[in-house]
């Protein structure tokens, strides 16, 4: 892959008519060391904020060992990259095809769950041709929670409710080598006291069920930096977690995990685009809804812009602008503001950082767009939760959520 100081120097060279992925090694190596060395517990990469190989390699090469992986593809893709890496099915609702062939053929044994019914069907999937069930199975309780101090919520979809916990708790520890509990806050969580909120529901929880917990699982959630969202330190979330986990009514050798997507892949991609045409504050451009930018289109999210410098006199000023994406359906609409300098153009190179984490993972064919080359850049990210650096942009370029 082609190494550039700079997304300048990509737009300058390549001229490119089709949006250009940036990778940043280094941005995801030190988030990858970050939380192996501060989270005081394990840290799995959630794998689907961004499967590409090269950044899987980047994290195990960085001391991230365990994938929360959410289908036999996942599976299937990093044990291909990964053979020494432990995968564990965090999807609370697998087909026993996919639990079979994880369990039989790439040596998954942590899968999570929030029914009976899929404790009966992970225990079926699991048993040997000669009726022999499991006995090595680590099983994690999926628990609801709530969502109201994240900036996308998670908590409609799965997780059982505190009320039936315990009896599916006394049922799992059933079958189960070694219990967990494992919730998600929801994504972007812009405060710790989301995960306090939950870690005392996981205290009732456990009170109720009256079961030897092996572990605790605090989920993803951590957040990444974008216009309008600066969050509070890393640090901050990690010894608030671990205060409230060592008081939880929990085996003394209990486990601590966390499920990082967002955070351990946000900085690893931005994107160069190409305005195509500009009709008064919009600039058409050739990514959008269907690809990179699904999250600037579907949810308004605020993803930071900076116009790749050019020939000739540049407006300093900065104004608002809503993008097009190259698709002929009317919703490849993302809102904005983007911030950028008053007389862009058709012509004209963007880059837009923070991409990724469920950015460079969104992107498809549709309309027979969704090509373009991928490069590497030497340069810092636009915004870094890991080396405290900001860009003033960032904050300038504040855009209205919803
Ligand atoms: C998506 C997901 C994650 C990652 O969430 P982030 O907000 O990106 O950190 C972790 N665990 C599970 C079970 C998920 O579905």
């Amino acid at each position: 892959m082609h190494i550039y100081p700079d997304a300048s120097v990509v737009a300058g060279t390549l001229s490119p008519d089709e949006p250009v992925i940036i990778n940043r090694p280094h941005a995801a190596a030190r988030a990858a060391r970050f939380f192996a060395t501060k989270f005081p517990g394990k840290s799995l990469y959630a794998v689907k904020a961004n499967p590409s190989p090269d950044l899987i390699q980047i994290l195990w090469d960085n001391g991230i060992s365990h994938y929360d992986v959410a289908s036999i593809t996942e599976v299937r893709m990093v044990r291909a990259t990964l053979p020494d890496a432990t995968l564990c099915f965090m999807h609370p609702v697998k087909t026993a095809s996919a639990i079979r062939e994880a369990y039989f053929q790439h040596g998954v044994r942590t899968f999570s769950l929030d029914t009976l019914e899929e404790v009966e069907k992970i225990v079926d999937a699991t048993t040997d041709a000669d009726g022999n069930a499991a006995k090595d199975l680590r099983l994690c309780v999926r628990l609801r929670v709530s969502s109201e101090y994240s900036e996308l919520s998670l908590a409609s979809k799965f997780g059982i409710d505190i009320a039936d916990a315990g009896e599916l708790l006394q049922a799992t520890r059933q079958v189960a080598d070694w219990l967990g509990l494992c919730f998600h806050v929801g994504s972007q969580a812009m405060t710790p006291f989301a995960y306090v909120q939950a870690l005392e529901r996981a205290r009732a929880a456990i009170a109720d069920a009256g079961v030897v917990i092996d572990m605790i699982d605090v989920g993803g959630g951590f957040p990444s930096c974008y216009p309008g969202m600066e969050p509070p330190p890393l640090e901050d979330y990690f010894a608030i977690i671990h205060r409230h986990f060592e008081a939880l009514p929990i085996a003394y050798n209990a486990e601590l995990w966390c499920e990082p997507g967002r955070a351990l892949s946000a900085e690893y991609n931005s994107l160069v685009v190409k305005v195509e045409k500009r009709r008064g504050d919009e600039l058409y451009i050739n990514d959008g809804a269907y690809g990179a930018l699904y999250d600037a289109a579907h949810v308004a999210w605020r993803f930071p812009v900076k116009a790749i410098p050019r020939e000739g006199d540049r407006s300093t000023e900065l104004q608002g602008f809503s993008f097009y994406g190259p698709t002929c359906d009317d919703a490849d609409f993302m809102e904005g503001p983007f911030m950028l300098p008053a007389d862009i153009k058709a012509g004209d190179f963007i880059e837009v950082g923070m991409l990724g984490a469920y950015g460079a993972a969104m992107r498809t064919a549709f309309n027979g767009f969704g090509g373009g080359e991928v490069v590497v850049a030497q340069d810092e990210p636009m915004a870094s939760l890991y080396t405290g650096r900001k860009d003033p942009r960032v904050s300038d370029n504040v855009v209205s959520l919803r």
